[in-house]
């Protein structure tokens, strides 16, 4: 094969040049994010002669760059400081005096991001993916723009992601009102801090300003953080935050921001208050990212919302494109985002693939960590599905109890009749490493019986979850 130059090929390959480079292609992904990097690997492991073309120089998306990864980089960075500044003297642990280096911990954060986006660049090489370095336009079904040199492929699977949405009269400059992108990457602890939106990405940049030392106040539109998540995880939560001192203003909605002060106002009607905040967070969700990729040009259906339509096999409603991860609908996480990218990659492979968008688990990586899967009890009780449940609070878990982290419980919700689980909620811990059990067994369409029968190793804080399968049926063990 022909090795690529530079004067045949105006977008940069960056992938193994020998192979793969010069197309035509089976499959050209836009967006080297969770959803399209995982995709290419696959096609490619199936196969496929497949490039990826991403825009930015580093490949990752969202989740490696600027999201997921960098996030949970400076949690347990914070979490750590927490820890040797107002937890470990009860361990009998004594620090001496604690103090905080944030450039370090930045840079802990940035050398993960950069091991871990060259970790895909290693992959792609690898796995004989082609790296396109531009931006992709598609010009026509089957043809694709990469800075002003076409490339030709079977499929084209679009995985853009999404950019932060905004708020009315908010203009983000990323140095005093930040989306979560400028939030990762402060030169100083802030005195104080508004939080715009009390969902998972406010809550947890909300945590790790506020464990350096900055007065947060989280804002949240709706009557209580977390709407999408069930109202007692929630509730638990949020007790747990105001102990650490993050302060709420739940039902209310910010109606100006400047430099320095944000206005709120009760959504229900009543005064505007103002509110000393020297970073201003927007965190009020994502939306997909479709500007400029040319969709209106071959007819690729969005909805209301911009979410590009997609049948249960990702095909958009043109021929030969699809959609993956944070661009269609569904849940936006990065988990989401790879089980779509295997699943389409091997339906272009010719296989049977889906993925199963009612068992997708998600978590919020705080302290405690809140983490769920399946239906809520509000979502049980709107459908009119009888339901039994069980519950387990970690105070009564030993391994929670040594740890000193006995906030929260683990709840299962099972079918009345049948026993199947329906949902398992945990508050608490771990949680987020908890719940790939709960996930594990709804995929078997495990009934909470078969986690009671099921031999949890002790002390562990999954014994809660065997004891709140066990309460489904009425008899806990240890309450
Ligand atoms: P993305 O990761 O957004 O990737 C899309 C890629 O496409 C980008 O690299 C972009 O540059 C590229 N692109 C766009 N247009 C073009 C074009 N025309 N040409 C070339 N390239 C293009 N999810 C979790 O599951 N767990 C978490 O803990 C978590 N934490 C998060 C924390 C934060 C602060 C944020 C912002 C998000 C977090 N998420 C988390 C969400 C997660 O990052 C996304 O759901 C995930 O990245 C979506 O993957 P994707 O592949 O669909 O899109």
């Amino acid at each position: 094969m022909a090795k690529t130059t530079k004067s045949d090929n105006p977008a940069k390959t960056t992938g193994d040049p020998t192979v793969n480079s010069a197309g035509p292609f089976d499959v050209i992904v836009i967006g080297a994010g969770p959803g399209g990097y995982v995709c290419a690997i696959r096609c490619a492991q199936l196969g496929m002669k497949v490039a990826c073309v991403e825009r930015e120089a580093q490949l990752g998306g969202t989740c490696l760059r600027v999201g997921c990864i960098p996030s949970k980089a400076l949690l347990t960075a914070s979490e750590h400081y927490h820890q040797a500044t107002s937890e470990l003297a009860a361990f009998g642990v004594t620090c001496g005096k604690v103090s905080l280096d944030l450039k370090t911990m930045m840079a802990h954060k940035d050398k993960v991001v950069s091991d871990n986006t060259a970790g895909v660049s290693f992959l792609f090489k690898k796995n004989k993916v082609t790296h396109l370095a531009g931006t992709g336009k598609i010009t026509a079904p089957g043809t694709v723009d990469v800075n002003g040199k076409a490339y030709k492929a079977k499929h084209i699977v679009i995985a853009t992601g999404s950019d932060s949405a905004d708020v009315a009269g908010v203009k983000v400059d990323e140095k005093t009102i930040v989306s979560s992108t400028g939030a990762l990457a402060l030169t100083k602890v802030p005195k104080t801090m508004a939080v715009i939106g009390g969902g998972y990405i406010g809550l947890e940049m909300a945590s790790i300003w506020s464990r350096l030392g900055a007065v947060v106040t989280v804002i949240e539109f709706a009557e209580r953080i977390l709407p999408g998540l069930d109202k007692e995880l929630a509730t638990t939560a949020a007790r747990a935050f105001k102990k650490q001192k993050i302060a709420f203003k739940v039902g209310h909605k910010v109606t100006k921001a400047k430099r320095g002060t944000v206005t709120i106002e009760p959504v229900a009607g009543g005064k505007a208050l103002e509110l000393a905040a020297e970073v201003i967070l927007v965190a009020v969700g994502r939306r997909p990212h479709t500007a400029g990729l040319g969709l209106e040009t071959v007819g690729v259906k969005t909805d209301s919302h911009g979410f590009i339509v997609t049948d249960a096999r990702f095909a958009s409603t043109v021929e030969g494109i699809y959609a993956i991860g944070d661009v269609t609908t569904g849940p936006m996480l990065a988990h989401k985002a790879e089980e779509e990218g295997v699943a389409l990659a091997e339906c272009l492979a010719g296989q049977v693939a889906e993925v199963d968008h009612d068992i997708i688990p998600a978590v919020v990586y705080t302290e405690p960590e809140i983490a769920a899967v399946g239906q809520t009890e509000q979502a049980l009780q709107e459908a009119g599905v009888a339901y039994k449940v069980g519950k387990f609070p970690f105070s009564a878990n030993g391994r929670a109890r040594a740890s000193r982290q006995i906030d929260g419980f683990a709840k299962i919700l099972a079918d009345e009749k049948t026993d199947q689980i329906l949902g398992v909620h945990i508050v608490g811990a771990h949680a987020g490493t908890m719940i790939a059990e709960a996930a594990l067994a709804m995929a078997f369409a495990a009934t909470a019986q078969d986690i009671a029968l099921t031999c949890h190793a002790h002390p562990t804080l999954n014994e809660a979850l065997k004891e709140a399968a066990l309460a489904v049926a009425g008899h806990p063990l240890h309450i």
